[in-house]
């Protein structure tokens, strides 16, 4: 009896670890709306670690050694490109020491290289003075959904190729997910009709892929060179431009100089929305459609003031 008990205690060990061996892909993505992104497409099938939260400004992300370890672990990175992450992700590979996500290899996905074409790339010779970021174009194109749409299918390729049993399934995922936004882009795109009569202003260049998608008339930027905190010269400018100009909205990250920001609407008398600047920034946004959702709902109420 003892050893029958003892043989079936030793057959559910070993359920127990071939289950636990058969290992699901481990994805980190540096930014909320790529983690977002990979978990609609890997689903059950892979596990996803964010480096940097929504509510935190991937230009300048502290590399701390527990986003190594996470690293360490990873089969496939997802990172953004285009120098998002210039002055943290080169660091941490560094520390993560991690052949399979290292340049170059299976698990090294640039999303950008997904993208049809993007946005604000410096013509000629790049001058440091001109900001000290976006040096490669503009990075924040995951705020147009259809840019998101060609990430999922991106990634659904690279996921079937760690992991071809599931190919299948991260294909039908990232199809269902471009059903999703296709589904909900006429109601975006309405909801925004008030705000596309407004002359809106910008903080950081963050929201130009969101405002060309959505055809928004961008009169101008609180922070004329990306990263660098505007000179009170520049902020006078901007009031003095607001103040000639009707029907103006002013948006913002969560992150911005919130003060700044509330002086330039104080002074032209203009409605300021503070946004979030990627998924689960602001409570409500943890999935990237509730996120753009919320992007294009809190726009549109800021417009509906003026
Ligand atoms: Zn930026």
């Amino acid at each position: 009896m003892q050893f029958i008990k003892s043989s079936l205690l030793v057959t559910a060990l070993m359920v127990v670890t071939a289950s636990c061996s058969f290992a699901e892909l481990k994805v980190v993505a540096t930014i909320s709306d790529l983690a977002c992104i990979a978990e609609a497409v890997g689903g059950n099938d892979i596990e996803v670690s964010l480096l940097c939260p929504g509510h935190r400004d991937p230009h300048f992300l502290p590399a701390k050694p527990s986003l190594a370890h996470k690293m360490s672990k990873a089969d496939l990175l997802c990172y953004n490109g285009l120098e998002l992450e210039i002055g943290w992700l080169p660091l941490l590979l560094n520390k993560a020491r991690n052949p399979r996500i290292k340049p170059g290899s299976k698990g090294d996905m640039d999303c950008s290289t997904a993208l049809k074409h993007v946005l604000d790339v410096p013509g000629g010779n790049i001058d440091r003075a001109m900001g000290d970021i976006h040096a490669l174009g503009n990075p924040h194109y995951t705020l147009n959904p259809e840019n998101a749409v060609l990430i999922a299918q991106e990634m659904a390729f690279r996921m079937g190729q760690l992991d071809s049993a599931n190919k299948d399934a991260y294909q039908a995922r990232a199809d269902a997910f471009a059903d999703e936004v296709a589904t909900r882009l006429p109601g975006w795109i309405k909801l925004m009709e008030n705000a596309r009569t407004k002359s809106i202003l910008i903080y950081h260049s963050h929201w130009n892929y969101f405002t060309e998608w959505q055809s928004l008339n961008v009169v101008g930027e609180i922070e004329n060179r990306p990263g660098i905190t505007p000179s009170p010269r520049h902020i006078h400018d901007i009031i003095e431009k607001g103040r000639h100009l009707e029907n103006c909205v002013i948006m913002a990250a969560e992150w911005d100089h919130h003060e700044i920001a509330n002086k330039v609407a104080d002074r032209i008398d203009a409605p300021l929305a503070i946004l979030p600047g990627y998924s689960g920034a602001q409570e409500g946004t943890d999935n990237y459609f509730d996120f753009i959702d919320r992007l294009c709902s809190s726009v549109a109420q800021a417009a509906a003031q003026e």
